[in-house]
Parts: C-alpha cells; structure tokens; sequence
C-alpha cells in the first residue's frame, strides 16, 4: 500500500539526557494530524484488507477514543465506509471526538447490548486494534531508527504496540511498557499471547498510572506543561504524558543503567486533553 503519511523524525530530548543516558523521541504524532500515532500502524492492515476486499470497516471505541478518531481519518482518507460502535445511550452533547469522526463520515451507532453487528461485508476491528493483526502493523514502527538503542519505552493500553516492538527487537533491547491502567496485572499474559519473539527483555510497569485509566493529577499536569515548555512536544493525559513522567522518574531512580540509549515513542493520540477544562495545559 502506498504511504500515505509523513515519515516520523526522531529528536533528541535534552532536559532528560543527564545522568549517563540519553533519551530521544520517535514522533509518530507527526505523521498526520488527526490519524496519528499508534492507532495508523495497528491499523494498516485491516485497510489493507478492506481495500483489497471492498468491504466495510467496523469497529469500537469510547466517546474520547483516539483509535475512533484515527479509523475514521484514515477510512476518509482510504475511502473505505466505516461503523463505530459506542457502548451506551447517545449523550445528550456530542464530545468533540465524537463530532469529528462523525463529520468524516463514520457511521456511528450507540448500542446498550452487546450484540455485534456481523455481516459479510464487513471486516471487524478490535477496540483499540488490539490482537495479532493490530501486532503486526504495529511492528513496522521499529523500522524508523528503533534498533540503534538499548531501551525502547511505550505507553500500553491493550499492549498490542507494546507486542509489535517486541516482536520486531533485537536480542541485546529491553522493552519497557508504562501501563496506563491501574492494576491491571493481565496485561503481561495479554502481551505474551501476542508474541514470536521470546527472546528480548521486556517489562511493563504498573506505577504509573495516576489514579487509572484516563485519570490525572496535578502533578502529571504540571510535568505534561513544564515537558512543553522545554521541548515544544505536547503530551496526552492518558498515555504518554504518565510514560514520560516514568521515564523521568526511572532516571532519577537509576534504573537505567550508564550508557542506556534510550527511546520513548510518542504514540501521538491527544483526544484525552480535549476531556480538560480549558487552560489547564499550555497547548
Ligand atoms: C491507544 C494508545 C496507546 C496504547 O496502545 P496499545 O497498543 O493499545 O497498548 C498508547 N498511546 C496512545 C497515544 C494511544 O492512543
């Protein structure tokens, strides 16, 4: 399938590189500006497979979903019809993630069952692109400059990125996941049944999570501010706003050991901020 979006850069983050390691950022917000980040790669495939097919695409997503919002854009943008399913009575104010997708042409349905809309002409695509096909595009972020560093660090969710990079690694790279969700110790089994490569080091961490999913602190906010103040790279309140405060945290900690390259990915995603009053981030 041609490219259809900008390559992602990676940049150096300087305030964090002290200590004896160094930390840079692959930029998947970069590469378009509504489908960006993670949810494009988990999703190659499954519009691939439309395409090649004609058919439909449905899939699932909350009312600030970033993978709604990126199934949409990237089924405008390839011209394949798309379903989202919403679980749950219609609200009575649309959120602005909600508008938006609807505004680039998915059909939206909200549904109090969970009966799922089957059909032959349509391809199902998990909540968030999680599962082995979701796995496998997400592999292909490796190729942007992944292998030259010694730690490779991602916000997980359902894990399904988190598998991708692992699959892809190399023997001597560790893996870290900083968990969004509170306490949610299957994520290693989730993981594990996702992968072929057994023999990289990985590790989620499970500290990170602010309260729980989508929840936030002052704390977080002031590190997601002063983070762009430094670097002019906004963060999300979900995910990579608590990945970057870990790795801040783990440096100070002396959990990377001197000489660790590392790289955090930006897995882009910035529909949870739109949930904030107004003013309370910079960006
Ligand atoms: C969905 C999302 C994740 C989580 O990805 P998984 O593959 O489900 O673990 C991480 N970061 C952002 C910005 C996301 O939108």
């Amino acid at each position: 399938m041609k490219i259809a979006f900008a390559e992602p850069p990676i940049e150096p983050i300087p305030f964090l590189s002290k200590d004896g390691v160094t930390v840079n950022m692959l930029r998947l917000d970069s590469i378009h500006p509504i489908v960006s980040g993670n949810k494009w790669y988990k999703l190659q495939h499954y519009i691939e497979e439309a395409l090649f097919a004609k058919k439909k695409i449905i899939t699932y997503g909350g009312v600030w979903s970033n993978h709604l919002i990126a199934t949409a854009a990237a089924c405008q943008y390839f011209d394949v019809p798309v379903t989202g399913i919403i679980k749950g009575s219609p609200p009575r104010k649309l959120t602005a993630t909600l508008t938006q997708v609807k505004r680039m042409g998915m059909n939206v349905i909200f549904t109090n069952t969970d009966a799922v809309p089957t059909g032959n002409e349509f391809i199902q695509v998990p909540m968030g692109g999680h599962g082995i096909q979701g796995a496998l595009g997400a592999a292909t972020i490796y190729k942007y400059g992944c292998t030259d560093y010694t730690h490779i660090i991602c916000a997980v969710g359902s894990g399904t990125t988190m598998a991708g990079l692992i699959n892809a690694a190399h023997a001597g790279q560790v893996i870290v996941g900083i968990s969004a969700l509170k306490n949610c110790f299957s994520l290693e089994q989730e993981i594990e049944a996702l992968l072929t490569n057994t023999v990289t080091k990985k590790e989620v961490l499970h500290d990170y999570h602010f309260g729980g999913f989508a929840r936030h602190t002052p704390q977080l906010i002031e590190f997601m501010n002063d983070f762009y103040k430094t670097t002019s790279i906004p963060l999300d309140i979900v995910y990579t706003g608590k990945m970057m405060y870990a790795v801040y945290d783990l440096i100070t900690k002396k959990y990377f050991p001197t000489g660790s390259r590392i790289l955090t990915i930006h897995s882009g995603g910035l529909q949870g901020n739109q949930s904030l009053d107004k003013g309370m981030l910079l960006f």
